[in-house]
């Protein structure tokens, strides 16, 4: 396979509840989706500038659907880089971690009979996890962008991004709030798929999960 690369092809304002941003279109030619970066301030000249890589969800980042907590994490990220001035997220096409949107909604079904996300995913005959961050640190690389203030809990995607290249110098905790919904799905994540997320067992048996910082 030729060397992988990605071309932007145009950026323009998106002005938001977070303040004005950029928006930039990538092509590239490993797959034919619109992988885009989404920036504010000038992320090449900030050292470890604020980051989040955040994978496309559909029912979460749309709908606000309650299942997971993909919608609020994209929202919770806008927020910091808004307040801190300066930051870039990409917005990467890999609907349902890599499995797409079809083979999502049929693991819901799954997981409504009890099956958890990552059995469900495997019953399907896919990986827990399929998503692949190599467009991603090209596409960091390509804004200026060596090294990040990585905003997330899962410690694959910390690795997968220094393995392309991209200096990790620090972690932001994006941990939100649990509901009655997703409880179980935040709980799968910090059990099987090791994401760093604060888990508080109460005796009454309803697990919750509490952001990091305390808010
Ligand atoms: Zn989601």
């Amino acid at each position: 396979m030729s060397k992988l690369s990605v071309t932007r092809q145009v950026c323009t304002r998106i002005p938001t509840p977070h303040g004005d941003f950029q928006l930039c279109f990538y092509s590239n030619t490993l797959d034919n989706k619109e992988h885009l970066a989404l920036y504010m301030g000038d992320p090449s000249s900030a050292p470890a500038v604020l980051a989040r890589v955040h994978s496309e969800c559909f029912t979460g980042d749309v709908l606000g659907s309650r299942r997971c907590d993909c919608g609020e994490q994209l929202d919770r990220a806008m927020a910091k880089v808004a307040e801190a001035g300066c930051g870039v997220i990409l917005y990467l096409r890999q609907e349902g971690r890599g499995i797409g949107l079809l083979e999502k909604l049929r693991a819901y079904n799954l997981q409504d009979k009890g099956y958890d996300t990552v059995d469900a995913n495997l019953m399907l005959g896919h990986a827990a996890d399929s998503r692949d961050y190599t467009l991603a640190a090209l596409m960091l690389q390509d804004l200026g962008v060596e090294s990040i203030s990585l905003m997330t809990n899962n410690p694959a995607k910390i690795k997968a991004l220094e393995s392309a290249g991209i200096n990790v110098a620090r972690r932001v905790s994006l941990a939100v709030p649990a509901n009655t919904d997703n409880a179980d799905y935040l709980m799968t994540k910090a059990l099987r798929m090791e994401h760093m997320l604060p888990l508080n067992a109460s005796p009454n048996e309803s697990l919750s999960l509490k952001t990091a910082n305390g808010r």
